[in-house]
């Protein structure tokens, strides 16, 4: 529980309430935001005590009583922070676009896919090496293999790379062939995970979990931070929904309210959230029209032989025509802005 108390609270008010915490056994420490005391109370519950919050706010000099989990000091700056990855700017002027297969398959195909998406206006190149897969039956990625050809198309194209690490034993390894570290909806309260690829100091793109609140990826968000990595693009990706119709909801809202609780820059994967590939554009576009300052996207030379993924992959000209389509709604949002900064 965090106590914010209004400016200029004396302290006895600020005592008498530290007082009723430590007696229902919370650690409390006292923390100051400039003029603005705050008590900030930690305890395993075994039964919260119901009443305590109200009397906590009965307080007149209580501004405000919020759950531990809103406390997200590294993550939640009020305006939208850029950062650079290879040069590029996420959160700057440009729509960010990480456009590639689902999997790695062939260095050809790959290589052939990154050409065409940078001629479409992508920056990055995705790819999975390491697959999260619900059936253990399936193909869970080209491991070592497919890394080397991440890296080789990487030096070829001189091209940034978007790849998924699954557990922190991989996180080195990956760091040296990928210029972002993906981590995915399944792992996102991996903590260990989470706390390895904070410590590499590398960029993270962190997936929204299908069942997460915002609250509980931000929260994540700060965990990596706290571990070392402040380079963190969170990626929205479509939670779990009632209608079969598509694989997931994007959560446009969501892409909203990310906007307002965090300085970091929110991207969209249309791709898991449609399931289907003719739904990917619209989504693309509605998460661009909320906030969102990048898309990432899956991309195949030919989508029906995609090893995985297939339905909701896109071919070439299908994302040429999301990538214009996406970047005019951009320009239309940020086209001022753009104009006040020439
Ligand atoms: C992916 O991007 O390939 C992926 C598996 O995504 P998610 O973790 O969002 O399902
Ligand atoms: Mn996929």
């Amino acid at each position: 529980m965090i106590v914010e108390f209004l400016p200029g609270a004396p302290r006895e008010a600020v005592e008498r309430i530290r007082t009723l915490l430590l007696t229902e056994g919370c650690d409390v420490a006292e923390v100051f935001a400039g003029r603005v005391v705050m008590l900030i109370a930690d305890r395993h519950w075994q039964t919260p005590p119901l009443d305590l919050t109200s009397q906590v706010k009965a307080n007149e000099w209580v501004a405000d009583v919020r759950g531990l989990e809103t406390l997200i000091p590294k993550v939640g700056g009020d305006a939208l922070k850029p950062f650079a990855v290879r040069g590029f700017r996420f959160g700057g002027d440009d729509l960010a676009l990480i456009a590639g297969p689902c999997t790695v398959e062939t260095y050809e195909a790959l290589l052939q896919t990154a050409q065409v998406a940078r001629r479409a206006g992508a920056q990055f190149l995705r790819g999975g090496a390491f697959k999260p897969t619900t059936s253990p039956y399936s193909y869970q990625g080209g491991g070592e293999e497919a890394l080397q050809a991440l890296a080789a198309v990487r030096r070829e194209m001189d091209m940034g790379v978007v790849t998924e690490v699954m557990s922190p034993a991989q996180v080195e390894r990956v760091a040296q062939a990928a210029d972002i570290l993906q981590v995915g909806a399944r792992n996102m309260q991996n903590f260990d995970l989470l706390r390895e690829v904070g410590r590499s100091g590398a960029p993270v793109l962190l997936k929204r979990g299908f069942g997460a609140t915002l609250d509980e990826w931000l929260n994540a968000a700060e965990h990596i931070a706290v571990a070392g990595s402040e380079r963190i693009i969170l990626c929205e990706r479509g939670i779990r929904s009632f209608d079969p119709l598509t694989r997931a909801s994007l959560d446009v809202s969501g892409i909203a309210a990310a906007r307002t609780r965090t300085h970091l820059p929110v991207l969209a994967d249309p791709s898991h959230a449609a399931g289907v590939r003719r739904f990917v554009e619209p989504l693309a576009l509605a998460a661009v029209a909320a906030g969102a300052v990048g898309l990432i996207v899956e991309v195949h030379p030919d989508p029906e032989s995609s090893v995985k993924d297939g339905a909701q992959t896109l071919d070439f000209d299908s994302f040429a025509r999301l990538a214009l389509r996406a970047r005019a709604v951009w320009g239309a949002l940020h086209g001022e802005r753009h104009a006040d900064l020439q």
